[in-house]
Protein backbone atom coordinates (compact mmCIF):
# COMPACT_ATOMS: atom_id res chain seq x y z
CA UNK A 1 0.00 0.00 0.00
CA UNK A 2 1.52 3.27 -0.57
CA UNK A 3 2.07 5.85 1.49
CA UNK A 4 -0.46 8.41 0.65
CA UNK A 5 -2.76 5.94 0.70
CA UNK A 6 -2.08 5.04 4.43
CA UNK A 7 -1.63 8.16 5.39
CA UNK A 8 -5.29 8.58 4.77
CA UNK A 9 -6.56 5.42 5.80
CA UNK A 10 -4.66 6.43 9.16
CA UNK A 11 -6.17 10.05 9.36
CA UNK A 12 -9.81 8.81 9.34
CA UNK A 13 -8.71 6.28 12.47
CA UNK A 14 -7.86 8.74 14.23
CA UNK A 15 -11.19 11.05 13.83
CA UNK A 16 -12.77 7.95 14.90
CA UNK A 17 -10.32 7.50 18.06
CA UNK A 18 -10.42 10.80 18.86
CA UNK A 19 -14.23 10.34 19.73
CA UNK A 20 -13.57 7.03 21.68
CA UNK A 21 -11.18 8.01 23.97
CA UNK A 22 -9.91 11.56 26.73
CA UNK A 23 -8.78 14.63 24.66
CA UNK A 24 -5.38 13.72 27.19
CA UNK A 25 -5.02 10.60 25.86
CA UNK A 26 -5.36 11.07 22.76
CA UNK A 27 -2.61 13.69 22.75
CA UNK A 28 -0.72 12.00 24.59
CA UNK A 29 -0.51 8.37 22.90
CA UNK A 30 -2.85 8.64 20.16
CA UNK A 31 -0.92 11.58 18.30
CA UNK A 32 2.42 10.19 18.98
CA UNK A 33 1.74 7.33 16.55
CA UNK A 34 3.12 7.51 12.91
CA UNK A 35 1.63 4.75 10.50
CA UNK A 36 4.81 2.97 8.73
CA UNK A 37 2.81 0.36 6.40
CA UNK A 38 0.57 -1.96 5.90
CA UNK A 39 1.03 -5.25 4.65
CA UNK A 40 0.04 -8.62 5.19
CA UNK A 41 -2.65 -7.73 7.40
CA UNK A 42 -0.14 -6.30 10.31
CA UNK A 43 -0.07 -2.32 10.61
CA UNK A 44 3.07 -1.25 11.49
CA UNK A 45 3.32 2.09 13.79
CA UNK A 46 5.81 3.66 15.09
CA UNK A 47 6.00 5.91 18.34
CA UNK A 48 8.86 8.08 20.03
CA UNK A 49 9.47 5.73 23.07
CA UNK A 50 9.38 2.29 24.96
CA UNK A 51 7.11 4.03 27.72
CA UNK A 52 4.70 5.05 25.01
CA UNK A 53 5.01 2.02 23.21
CA UNK A 54 4.38 -0.29 26.20
CA UNK A 55 1.06 2.08 27.09
CA UNK A 56 -0.56 2.24 23.59
CA UNK A 57 -0.35 -1.65 23.07
CA UNK A 58 -1.80 -2.52 26.44
CA UNK A 59 -4.66 0.49 26.47
CA UNK A 60 -5.00 1.15 22.68
CA UNK A 61 -4.72 -1.64 20.45
CA UNK A 62 -8.10 -2.86 20.14
CA UNK A 63 -9.07 0.91 19.81
CA UNK A 64 -6.85 0.82 16.87
CA UNK A 65 -7.51 -2.04 15.43
CA UNK A 66 -10.86 -1.69 15.58
CA UNK A 67 -11.05 1.70 14.15
CA UNK A 68 -8.76 0.62 11.16
CA UNK A 69 -11.27 -1.96 10.59
CA UNK A 70 -14.35 0.66 10.40
CA UNK A 71 -11.95 2.34 7.97
CA UNK A 72 -11.26 -0.09 5.63
CA UNK A 73 -12.81 -3.11 6.43
CA UNK A 74 -10.01 -5.32 7.75
CA UNK A 75 -9.66 -6.15 10.97
CA UNK A 76 -5.41 -5.78 11.16
CA UNK A 77 -2.69 -7.28 13.33
CA UNK A 78 -0.77 -4.33 15.19
CA UNK A 79 2.42 -3.32 15.52
CA UNK A 80 4.17 -0.86 17.21
CA UNK A 81 8.06 -0.23 17.12
CA UNK A 82 10.26 2.83 18.27
CA UNK A 83 11.13 5.49 16.22
CA UNK A 84 14.23 5.17 15.60
CA UNK A 85 14.17 1.92 14.75
CA UNK A 86 11.61 2.99 12.34
CA UNK A 87 13.98 5.35 10.39
CA UNK A 88 16.42 2.93 10.86
CA UNK A 89 14.13 0.02 8.71
CA UNK A 90 13.16 2.81 6.35
CA UNK A 91 16.73 3.70 5.58
CA UNK A 92 17.25 0.37 4.71
CA UNK A 93 14.80 0.00 2.28
CA UNK A 94 15.82 3.25 0.75
CA UNK A 95 18.90 1.65 0.49
CA UNK A 96 18.21 -0.91 -0.93
CA UNK A 97 15.69 1.04 -3.60
CA UNK A 98 18.50 3.22 -4.81
CA UNK A 99 20.72 -0.45 -5.61
CA UNK A 100 17.89 -2.03 -7.39
CA UNK A 101 18.59 0.55 -9.54
CA UNK A 102 21.57 -0.02 -10.64
CA UNK A 103 21.11 -2.23 -13.78
CA UNK A 104 22.89 -2.61 -17.29
CA UNK A 105 20.13 -0.96 -19.05
CA UNK A 106 20.52 2.30 -17.93
CA UNK A 107 24.38 2.01 -17.46
CA UNK A 108 25.70 4.47 -20.32
CA UNK A 109 28.11 2.74 -22.23
CA UNK A 110 30.81 4.86 -24.20
CA UNK A 111 34.85 4.82 -24.57
CA UNK A 112 35.84 5.27 -20.81
CA UNK A 113 33.94 2.09 -19.60
CA UNK A 114 32.75 0.50 -22.62
CA UNK A 115 34.88 -2.68 -21.27
CA UNK A 116 33.90 -2.85 -18.11
CA UNK A 117 30.76 -2.77 -19.30
CA UNK A 118 31.29 -5.77 -21.54
CA UNK A 119 32.97 -7.76 -18.60
CA UNK A 120 30.68 -6.99 -15.96
CA UNK A 121 28.18 -8.19 -18.17
CA UNK A 122 29.92 -11.46 -19.55
CA UNK A 123 30.17 -11.99 -15.79
CA UNK A 124 26.35 -11.56 -15.43
CA UNK A 125 25.35 -13.85 -17.75
CA UNK A 126 27.83 -16.95 -17.35
CA UNK A 127 29.54 -16.12 -13.22
CA UNK A 128 32.31 -18.22 -12.87
CA UNK A 129 32.32 -19.71 -16.45
CA UNK A 130 35.47 -17.95 -17.59
CA UNK A 131 38.78 -18.45 -15.58
CA UNK A 132 40.28 -15.48 -17.27
CA UNK A 133 37.47 -13.25 -15.90
CA UNK A 134 37.69 -14.82 -12.32
CA UNK A 135 38.39 -12.90 -10.33
CA UNK A 136 37.24 -9.90 -12.11
CA UNK A 137 38.86 -6.37 -10.31
CA UNK A 138 37.68 -4.01 -11.33
CA UNK A 139 39.00 -0.06 -10.47
CA UNK A 140 38.65 3.71 -11.16
CA UNK A 141 38.30 7.17 -9.79
CA UNK A 142 35.35 7.73 -7.66
CA UNK A 143 32.17 8.26 -8.96
CA UNK A 144 32.54 6.32 -12.30
CA UNK A 145 30.19 4.24 -11.99
CA UNK A 146 32.31 0.93 -10.21
CA UNK A 147 29.50 0.43 -7.59
CA UNK A 148 26.46 0.73 -10.24
CA UNK A 149 28.15 -2.11 -12.40
CA UNK A 150 28.62 -4.49 -9.13
CA UNK A 151 25.42 -4.22 -8.26
CA UNK A 152 23.88 -4.37 -11.93
CA UNK A 153 25.64 -7.81 -11.78
CA UNK A 154 24.07 -8.75 -8.55
CA UNK A 155 20.61 -7.67 -9.77
CA UNK A 156 21.09 -9.28 -13.05
CA UNK A 157 21.83 -12.68 -11.65
CA UNK A 158 18.97 -12.10 -9.51
CA UNK A 159 16.91 -11.75 -11.83
CA UNK A 160 17.47 -14.33 -14.70
CA UNK A 161 19.10 -17.00 -12.12
CA UNK A 162 17.58 -16.52 -8.85
CA UNK A 163 18.99 -19.87 -7.25
CA UNK A 164 22.26 -18.18 -7.58
CA UNK A 165 23.60 -17.42 -3.95
CA UNK A 166 25.38 -14.13 -4.52
CA UNK A 167 26.99 -12.09 -1.72
CA UNK A 168 27.85 -7.94 -2.23
CA UNK A 169 29.34 -6.64 0.63
CA UNK A 170 31.29 -3.37 0.85
CA UNK A 171 34.78 -4.61 2.41
CA UNK A 172 33.73 -2.15 5.26
CA UNK A 173 30.47 -4.09 5.94
CA UNK A 174 33.09 -7.72 5.56
CA UNK A 175 35.09 -6.35 7.93
CA UNK A 176 32.49 -5.34 10.16
CA UNK A 177 30.54 -8.22 10.06
CA UNK A 178 33.68 -10.47 10.53
CA UNK A 179 34.63 -8.31 14.01
CA UNK A 180 30.91 -8.69 15.05
CA UNK A 181 31.14 -12.21 14.63
CA UNK A 182 34.60 -12.79 16.40
CA UNK A 183 33.14 -10.76 19.38
CA UNK A 184 30.15 -13.04 19.50
CA UNK A 185 32.11 -16.05 19.33
CA UNK A 186 30.67 -16.88 15.94
CA UNK A 187 33.37 -16.96 13.38
CA UNK A 188 32.56 -20.58 11.85
CA UNK A 189 28.76 -18.88 11.10
CA UNK A 190 30.47 -16.18 9.53
CA UNK A 191 33.05 -18.43 7.50
CA UNK A 192 30.38 -20.80 6.63
CA UNK A 193 28.27 -17.90 4.96
CA UNK A 194 30.52 -16.79 3.03
CA UNK A 195 31.90 -19.97 1.49
CA UNK A 196 28.34 -20.94 0.38
CA UNK A 197 28.08 -18.84 -2.10
CA UNK A 198 28.21 -19.20 -5.80
CA UNK A 199 29.42 -15.47 -6.50
CA UNK A 200 31.07 -13.28 -3.68
CA UNK A 201 31.18 -9.33 -5.30
CA UNK A 202 33.19 -7.33 -3.11
CA UNK A 203 32.42 -3.08 -3.79
CA UNK A 204 35.90 -0.81 -2.47
CA UNK A 205 38.17 -3.76 -1.83
CA UNK A 206 40.69 -1.29 -0.61
CA UNK A 207 39.46 -0.22 2.94
CA UNK A 208 40.83 -4.03 3.94
CA UNK A 209 44.36 -2.88 3.59
CA UNK A 210 46.39 -3.18 6.24
CA UNK A 211 44.05 -4.42 8.45
CA UNK A 212 45.73 -7.70 9.06
CA UNK A 213 43.82 -10.30 10.26
CA UNK A 214 40.60 -9.47 7.76
CA UNK A 215 43.09 -9.44 5.27
CA UNK A 216 43.33 -13.11 6.06
CA UNK A 217 39.86 -13.99 6.57
CA UNK A 218 39.28 -12.78 3.52
CA UNK A 219 42.20 -14.37 1.32
CA UNK A 220 41.21 -18.20 2.60
CA UNK A 221 37.60 -16.96 1.54
CA UNK A 222 38.62 -15.95 -1.59
CA UNK A 223 40.88 -19.38 -1.96
CA UNK A 224 38.18 -21.35 -0.96
CA UNK A 225 35.77 -19.73 -3.71
CA UNK A 226 37.94 -19.64 -6.22
CA UNK A 227 39.19 -23.26 -6.46
CA UNK A 228 35.58 -24.32 -6.61
CA UNK A 229 34.97 -21.41 -9.86
CA UNK A 230 32.32 -19.54 -7.96
CA UNK A 231 33.29 -15.76 -9.32
CA UNK A 232 34.72 -13.14 -8.01
CA UNK A 233 34.28 -9.70 -8.22
CA UNK A 234 36.35 -6.85 -6.50
CA UNK A 235 35.89 -3.40 -7.09
CA UNK A 236 38.89 -0.83 -5.83
CA UNK A 237 39.41 2.74 -6.36
CA UNK A 238 43.23 2.14 -7.97
CA UNK A 239 44.80 -0.85 -9.24
CA UNK A 240 45.60 -3.54 -6.92
CA UNK A 241 49.88 -3.20 -6.83
CA UNK A 242 48.34 0.71 -5.76
CA UNK A 243 46.99 -0.07 -2.72
CA UNK A 244 49.44 0.19 -0.29
CA UNK A 245 49.69 -1.84 2.88
CA UNK A 246 48.05 -4.80 0.56
CA UNK A 247 49.35 -7.92 1.28
CA UNK A 248 51.73 -9.11 -1.50
CA UNK A 249 50.20 -12.42 -1.34
CA UNK A 250 46.21 -11.08 -1.91
CA UNK A 251 48.06 -8.94 -4.74
CA UNK A 252 48.94 -11.46 -6.59
CA UNK A 253 45.71 -12.89 -5.98
CA UNK A 254 43.72 -10.13 -7.86
CA UNK A 255 46.24 -10.22 -10.42
CA UNK A 256 44.92 -14.35 -11.69
CA UNK A 257 42.30 -12.44 -13.65
CA UNK A 258 41.41 -9.58 -15.49
CA UNK A 259 41.90 -6.05 -14.32
CA UNK A 260 40.16 -3.56 -15.92
CA UNK A 261 39.98 -0.07 -15.52
CA UNK A 262 37.12 2.51 -15.66
CA UNK A 263 38.13 6.00 -17.29
CA UNK A 264 36.63 9.08 -16.87
CA UNK A 265 34.08 9.64 -18.95
CA UNK A 266 34.52 11.48 -21.88
CA UNK A 267 32.28 14.65 -23.21
CA UNK A 268 29.74 12.45 -25.34
CA UNK A 269 29.09 9.94 -22.80
CA UNK A 270 28.70 12.71 -20.27
CA UNK A 271 26.32 13.97 -22.13
CA UNK A 272 24.10 10.75 -22.83
CA UNK A 273 24.76 10.40 -19.24
CA UNK A 274 22.54 13.29 -18.27
CA UNK A 275 20.26 13.26 -21.24
CA UNK A 276 19.53 9.51 -19.39
CA UNK A 277 19.47 10.74 -16.14
CA UNK A 278 17.16 13.73 -17.33
CA UNK A 279 14.45 11.49 -18.46
CA UNK A 280 14.55 9.66 -15.44
CA UNK A 281 13.68 12.51 -13.56
CA UNK A 282 11.46 14.22 -15.74
CA UNK A 283 13.64 16.89 -16.28
CA UNK A 284 13.32 18.56 -19.86
CA UNK A 285 15.84 21.29 -20.01
CA UNK A 286 17.72 22.48 -23.64
CA UNK A 287 20.60 21.04 -24.56
CA UNK A 288 22.76 23.80 -24.22
CA UNK A 289 22.36 23.72 -20.84
CA UNK A 290 23.30 19.89 -20.89
CA UNK A 291 26.60 21.14 -22.12
CA UNK A 292 27.09 23.93 -19.74
CA UNK A 293 27.19 21.06 -16.98
CA UNK A 294 29.38 18.66 -19.02
CA UNK A 295 31.52 21.74 -19.15
CA UNK A 296 31.38 22.74 -15.81
CA UNK A 297 32.03 19.59 -14.33
CA UNK A 298 35.12 17.48 -14.68
CA UNK A 299 34.81 13.86 -14.75
CA UNK A 300 32.91 12.36 -11.95
CA UNK A 301 29.36 10.87 -12.97
CA UNK A 302 28.33 11.75 -9.47
CA UNK A 303 28.79 15.35 -9.81
CA UNK A 304 26.99 15.59 -13.13
CA UNK A 305 24.17 13.74 -11.55
CA UNK A 306 24.52 16.43 -8.39
CA UNK A 307 24.67 18.76 -11.03
CA UNK A 308 21.50 17.85 -13.03
CA UNK A 309 19.75 17.45 -9.24
CA UNK A 310 20.31 21.00 -9.07
CA UNK A 311 19.10 22.61 -11.94
CA UNK A 312 16.03 19.88 -11.45
CA UNK A 313 15.83 21.52 -8.04
CA UNK A 314 16.45 25.22 -8.72
CA UNK A 315 13.78 24.92 -11.74
CA UNK A 316 10.79 24.24 -9.36
CA UNK A 317 12.48 26.76 -6.53
CA UNK A 318 12.28 29.42 -9.27
CA UNK A 319 9.23 27.46 -11.03
CA UNK A 320 9.99 28.92 -14.44
CA UNK A 321 11.88 27.55 -17.32
CA UNK A 322 15.47 27.32 -16.90
CA UNK A 323 17.69 29.52 -18.92
CA UNK A 324 21.35 29.02 -19.75
CA UNK A 325 21.80 32.29 -17.05
CA UNK A 326 19.52 30.51 -14.47
CA UNK A 327 21.61 27.27 -15.13
CA UNK A 328 25.01 28.91 -14.64
CA UNK A 329 23.80 30.87 -11.11
CA UNK A 330 22.62 27.18 -9.92
CA UNK A 331 26.08 25.98 -10.98
CA UNK A 332 27.83 28.74 -9.58
CA UNK A 333 29.62 26.63 -6.90
CA UNK A 334 31.02 23.91 -9.54
CA UNK A 335 33.91 26.73 -10.56
CA UNK A 336 36.48 27.38 -10.56
CA UNK A 337 37.29 23.18 -10.64
CA UNK A 338 39.74 21.35 -8.85
CA UNK A 339 42.34 20.89 -11.17
CA UNK A 340 41.23 24.14 -13.18
CA UNK A 341 45.07 24.91 -13.31
CA UNK A 342 44.90 23.30 -16.23
CA UNK A 343 42.66 25.98 -18.72
CA UNK A 344 42.76 26.06 -22.59
CA UNK A 345 44.56 29.34 -22.62
CA UNK A 346 47.45 27.34 -20.69
CA UNK A 347 46.95 24.48 -23.17
CA UNK A 348 47.55 26.70 -25.98
CA UNK A 349 50.74 27.82 -24.20
CA UNK A 350 52.16 24.63 -23.30
CA UNK A 351 51.43 23.70 -27.32
CA UNK A 352 53.02 26.48 -28.78
CA UNK A 353 55.88 25.97 -26.92
CA UNK A 354 56.63 22.45 -27.27
CA UNK A 355 56.02 22.72 -31.03
CA UNK A 356 58.07 25.84 -31.08
CA UNK A 357 55.72 28.17 -32.91
CA UNK A 358 53.79 30.87 -31.41
CA UNK A 359 50.37 31.64 -29.80
CA UNK A 360 49.11 33.66 -32.77
CA UNK A 361 50.27 31.28 -35.46
CA UNK A 362 48.65 28.03 -33.46
CA UNK A 363 45.42 30.75 -33.73
CA UNK A 364 46.23 31.41 -37.54
CA UNK A 365 44.83 30.75 -40.79
CA UNK A 366 48.03 29.25 -41.69
CA UNK A 367 47.88 25.92 -43.80
CA UNK A 368 51.58 24.97 -43.39
CA UNK A 369 51.83 21.35 -42.59
CA UNK A 370 53.22 21.76 -39.44
CA UNK A 371 51.35 24.55 -38.20
CA UNK A 372 48.27 22.99 -39.16
CA UNK A 373 48.88 19.93 -37.49
CA UNK A 374 50.14 21.73 -34.25
CA UNK A 375 46.57 22.82 -33.99
CA UNK A 376 44.61 20.17 -34.91
CA UNK A 377 46.77 18.51 -31.74
CA UNK A 378 46.28 21.31 -29.54
CA UNK A 379 42.28 20.90 -30.41
CA UNK A 380 42.16 17.67 -29.97
CA UNK A 381 44.47 17.69 -26.64
CA UNK A 382 42.10 20.62 -25.05
CA UNK A 383 39.19 18.38 -25.93
CA UNK A 384 40.70 15.22 -23.75
CA UNK A 385 41.68 17.31 -20.93
CA UNK A 386 38.79 20.12 -20.59
CA UNK A 387 35.79 17.62 -22.24
CA UNK A 388 35.43 21.54 -23.93
CA UNK A 389 32.55 22.09 -26.83
CA UNK A 390 33.40 21.73 -30.44
CA UNK A 391 31.75 25.41 -30.75
CA UNK A 392 33.89 26.19 -27.99
CA UNK A 393 37.02 25.22 -28.83
CA UNK A 394 36.52 26.10 -32.45
CA UNK A 395 36.16 30.13 -30.51
CA UNK A 396 39.46 29.83 -28.85
CA UNK A 397 40.96 29.72 -32.20
CA UNK A 398 38.66 32.01 -34.01
CA UNK A 399 37.03 29.28 -35.87
CA UNK A 400 33.64 27.85 -36.06
CA UNK A 401 32.39 24.16 -34.18
CA UNK A 402 32.95 22.48 -37.33
CA UNK A 403 36.40 23.17 -37.77
CA UNK A 404 36.97 21.99 -34.18
CA UNK A 405 35.21 18.69 -35.22
CA UNK A 406 37.23 18.17 -38.10
CA UNK A 407 40.45 18.81 -36.78
CA UNK A 408 39.72 16.20 -33.48
CA UNK A 409 38.07 13.52 -35.57
CA UNK A 410 41.25 13.68 -37.67
CA UNK A 411 43.48 13.29 -34.79
CA UNK A 412 41.31 10.42 -33.51
CA UNK A 413 41.81 8.82 -36.85
CA UNK A 414 45.58 9.15 -36.64
CA UNK A 415 46.10 8.05 -33.24
CA UNK A 416 44.20 4.71 -34.10
CA UNK A 417 46.68 3.98 -36.96
CA UNK A 418 50.04 5.34 -36.24
CA UNK A 419 51.25 4.41 -32.48
CA UNK A 420 54.17 6.24 -32.56
CA UNK A 421 51.87 9.28 -33.27
CA UNK A 422 49.31 8.01 -30.57
CA UNK A 423 52.19 8.16 -27.49
CA UNK A 424 53.50 11.57 -28.89
CA UNK A 425 49.53 12.97 -28.07
CA UNK A 426 49.50 11.06 -25.00
CA UNK A 427 52.92 12.34 -23.51
CA UNK A 428 51.36 16.00 -24.42
CA UNK A 429 48.15 15.67 -22.78
CA UNK A 430 49.94 13.59 -19.53
CA UNK A 431 52.96 16.54 -19.47
CA UNK A 432 50.02 19.01 -19.38
CA UNK A 433 48.33 16.96 -16.60
CA UNK A 434 51.15 17.05 -14.34
CA UNK A 435 52.93 19.96 -15.26
CA UNK A 436 51.42 23.32 -12.47
CA UNK A 437 52.17 25.98 -14.51
P1 LIG B 1 31.86 4.61 -7.92
O1 LIG B 1 31.38 3.40 -7.19
O2 LIG B 1 32.80 4.28 -9.04
O3 LIG B 1 32.40 5.66 -7.02
P2 LIG B 1 29.06 4.89 -8.58
O4 LIG B 1 28.81 3.57 -9.20
O5 LIG B 1 28.57 5.10 -7.20
O6 LIG B 1 30.61 5.28 -8.66
O7 LIG B 1 28.48 6.02 -9.56
C1 LIG B 1 28.12 7.31 -9.13
C2 LIG B 1 26.79 7.68 -9.77
O8 LIG B 1 26.96 7.86 -11.15
C3 LIG B 1 25.74 6.63 -9.60
O9 LIG B 1 24.50 7.24 -9.36
C4 LIG B 1 25.72 5.89 -10.92
O10 LIG B 1 24.45 5.37 -11.21
C5 LIG B 1 26.10 7.00 -11.88
N1 LIG B 1 26.85 6.50 -13.05
C6 LIG B 1 28.19 6.30 -13.14
N2 LIG B 1 28.54 5.88 -14.37
C7 LIG B 1 27.39 5.82 -15.08
C8 LIG B 1 27.07 5.45 -16.43
N3 LIG B 1 28.03 5.07 -17.30
N4 LIG B 1 25.78 5.50 -16.81
C9 LIG B 1 24.82 5.90 -15.95
N5 LIG B 1 25.04 6.26 -14.68
C10 LIG B 1 26.31 6.22 -14.23
MG1 LIG C 1 31.45 2.98 -5.20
Amino acid sequence: MDTNKLNNIWNNCLALIEEECTPLAFNTWIKSLAPISYKNGVLLLSTDNEVNRNFIVKRYSSLIKQSFKEVTGELPEMEVIIKTQAEEEKKVKNTQNKYEKYTFDNFVVGGSNRMAHAVCAAVAEEPGMVPMYNPLFLYGGVGLGKTHLIHAIKNYINENSPEIKIALVTSENFTNELVAAIRENKPAEFREKYRKMDVLLIDDIQFIAGKKSIEEEFFNTFNVLHEANKQIVITSDRPPEEIKTLEERLISRFKWGLQCDIQPPDFDTKLAILKNKAREINLEVDDQIFYLICESVNSNVRELEGALNRIAAYKSLVNREITLELAEEALKSYGPREGAAVTPVSIIDYCARFFNITVDELKSDNRKKDISSARQITMFVIREITGLSFPKIGALFGKDHSTAMYAIKSIEEKISTDPLFKVTVSDIIKDIKTEQP
